[in-house]
Order: C-alpha cells, then structure tokens, then sequence
C-alpha cells in the first residue's frame, strides 16, 4: 500500500470554559485557573515528547481555547515548532469563545501566531442562544467577528447551528443573512445532535420547545447552503462551506485520512496507521505527564479494511468526492468497481453522482449519508 506523503497535524486541547451549555458533550469543564497552569505546562510536556516530524496545522480546540492567555498560545506553538517541523504557513487556528474575544486579547492571540479564527457563534437569535445555554449574545457576537476582521488574521470562520429547539426556518435564515453580512471567510452549519442525557433535554420537555420537523430541517439546511453558495463561500463538505483558499487545512486532515497527533487530555491521534486516545480526566492527564507516564489508551493497529472503510466515510464528506484512480494507489482497491453496484441505485436517485473516474454525494445524498454509508460496511 502506497503511502503519500503528507503533513501532519497537531490538535491541541484545551478543556476549559467558562460556562456549560447544556447540550454539550465534549471533553471540557469550568475553568480552573490553578489547574489551567499546571495543564499548559503538562501540554508543553506531550508536545514536547513527541517523535517529530512534517507539520503544517496547528488546531486549538476545545472547550474554549480562547481562555488561555496569549503567552500560553504562544509558548505552546512553540513548542510545537521546536519538537515538529511546522511550515512556514502553517494553518494556525484557535477556536473562540466571542465573551474571551477583546480587541486587545484578539491582536494579542495574533501576535502569538494564531492566524486563523474559528468562533462558537451558533446563533444570532438571543433567545436561541439563551435557550442553549451560551453565555455570549448575538450583538457580543458580531462585535467579536468585527473586531477579529479589523485585527487582520488570515481566516475568520464561525459556527452556526440549526435544528435548534424553537428554531423556525425564517429565524434559522435571519441567522444565516447576519452570518453573510459579516463576509465571513468560513463558515460551518452543525445539526444540533442531542446526546440521551443532555440537560437541554429536560429544557425541552419542560418549557415545551420542540425541533421542527424532518423536512423543514433538510429544507434550512439546503436553503441555508444555497445562500452562501450565492454569497461565494463554496460548499466543500458536508458542514463546511469557505471562500477559495479559506478551506480548514486542518480538518481536510481527517476529511482525507491524513496523519495528526491530538496533544492533551480525551485527544485522538491517527499516525501511521496507529491510533490512540488519550485519557479523559484533566487531572489524571496533568499527574501521568507530570510522572513522566503515558497517557495513551486504546492503541489500536488499524487493518487496511479498516483504513479502507473510515477513507470511504470520510472522503464521501467533501463535495470533490473521491478519484477512484487515487484511492487505488493508495488503499489497493477501485473502490468504484468493489462498491458502483451496490451505489448504483443512489446514482439512480440523483443522491450519488459518479463522473470522470470520481464519485461523492450529491446535497440530497449528504441528507442521507448514513443510510449511503452502509454499502461500505
Ligand atoms: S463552550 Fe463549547 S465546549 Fe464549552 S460547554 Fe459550550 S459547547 Fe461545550
């Protein structure tokens, strides 16, 4: 099996915040700023541990990163480029929390090397983003991307969340018109997917809100792509739509079985055909650095079908689809002449396109991947 040379990337977590919104499953709990302290440190540590090698992303993620201080950005990037070869442009990007968002915080984070924002927006309907239990309105938010857009970093994007409990299709569009009238560089649309025991749950039942119906869903999801489309930031994945050059370097990574470590507490890491999870706990993660431990768990060999399978899934994500040639050269297999006949009847339903030696899902078949998904397992 051919192997590409490729970049990697470094994922970095951070697993603080500052509140708790209520449908929220992430790795991540209250800030603690003693702990905070000794978890950079322990960060730097891992980072610092590691094997080496080519890098070009560096992805702050979390919880909410935009709660370190600039000098702890700082210190952690350069760790990351005194242990990896990081390029000279290298994608570097903090998600943030617009209530952490200052003008002097922004040009700060900037100076330390971030060059690439990524905001937790969801909605620019404060009642929505109350009944999410987030802690920053609508107006906190457009001054944030402001600010971030007059501080000049390379990429600025946001998420915005649909499906939300009492979300209307006019008021999920409102959300959308605001987010373009920003000039966004990026963009993400999330379906808000509620685990069983999300307190926004109980939310629900008690104060009576409910999601809109399937189709109205699958309708603000096309109309809220469409508008962008209009607007120049071009689909290119399921979720994510960018002006030209402004795709997420980083998260094509996993969109194309590319190689990444993930540094920090609950991080995952994919090299070489291994993977590893961290552990979860913030405090057992500080104390086994700090004992020179690992913290790696369920290291797993990951078999050729297996890399076969997972390269399918998430390739079948991008609107470029997947070049049969290419995948051939690199897993062994023409994925189109093992699975064309079982696609075929999503080709006949205009929900999977196959043309010039490539195939994807069209936007009707990204309604349905999983149930197209199924023909790979
Ligand atoms: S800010 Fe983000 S990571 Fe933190 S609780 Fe809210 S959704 Fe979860």
């Amino acid at each position: 099996m051919n192997h590409e040379p490729m970049n990697l990337g470094l994922y970095l977590h951070i697993p603080f915040c500052q509140a708790i919104c209520s449908y929220c499953n992430f790795n991540r709990g209250l800030l603690d700023d003693a702990l905070k302290v000794r978890y950079v440190a322990a960060l730097e540590q891992e980072i610092r541990r590691a094997p080496g090698g080519g890098a070009d992303t560096i992805f702050f993620g979390g919880g909410t990163p935009s709660l370190l201080d600039p000098a702890e950005i700082a210190r952690l990037i350069a760790a990351c480029r005194e242990t990896f070869e990081v390029t000279a442009d290298a994608e570097i990007t903090l998600e943030t929390n617009p209530e952490t968002a200052t003008p002097a915080r922004l040009a700060a984070f900037r100076d330390a090397g971030i060059n690439r924002l990524s905001f937790g927006v969801q909605s620019f309907d404060d009642d929505e983003l109350r009944r999410l239990g987030r802690i920053h309105s609508s107006a906190r938010a457009v001054e944030a991307i402001e600010a971030a857009m007059r501080t000049g970093f390379k990429s600025v994007s946001f998420d915005l969340m649909l499906w939300l409990p009492a979300q209307s299709p006019a008021s999920w569009l409102r959300t959308i018109d605001r987010a373009l009238a920003l000039a966004p560089d990026h963009l993400s649309l999330y379906l808000l997917e509620l685990y069983p025991n999300a307190p926004l749950k109980e939310d629900m039942a008690r104060a009576g809100w409910s999601m809109a119906p399937d189709d109205d869903a699958a309708d603000m999801y096309l109309e809220g792509l469409n508008r962008l489309g209009a607007a120049g930031l071009e689909q290119y994945e399921i979720s994510n739509a960018a002006r030209p050059g402004h795709q997420s370097r980083h998260n094509l990574k996993y969109w194309q079985a590319g190689d990444w470590f993930g540094f920090g507490c609950g991080a995952h890491s994919t090299v070489n055909g291994r993977r590893w999870k961290n552990l979860a706990s913030t405090a057992d993660y500080v104390d086994r650095i700090g004992g020179g431990q690992s913290v790696a768990g369920d290291v797993e060999s990951l078999s050729t079908r297996a890399r076969v399978e997972e390269a399918l899934f998430t390739g079948l994500r991008l609107t470029e689809g997947i070049e049969s040639a290419r995948f051939q050269a690199r897993f062994g297999i023409d994925p189109w002449e093992r699975y064309g006949a079982d696609l075929d009847p999503f080709v006949q339903s205009h929900q999977v396109w196959h043309k010039n030696g490539r195939f994807g899902l069209t936007r009707e078949g990204m309604l349905v991947a999983n149930e197209i998904f199924q023909v790979f397992v």
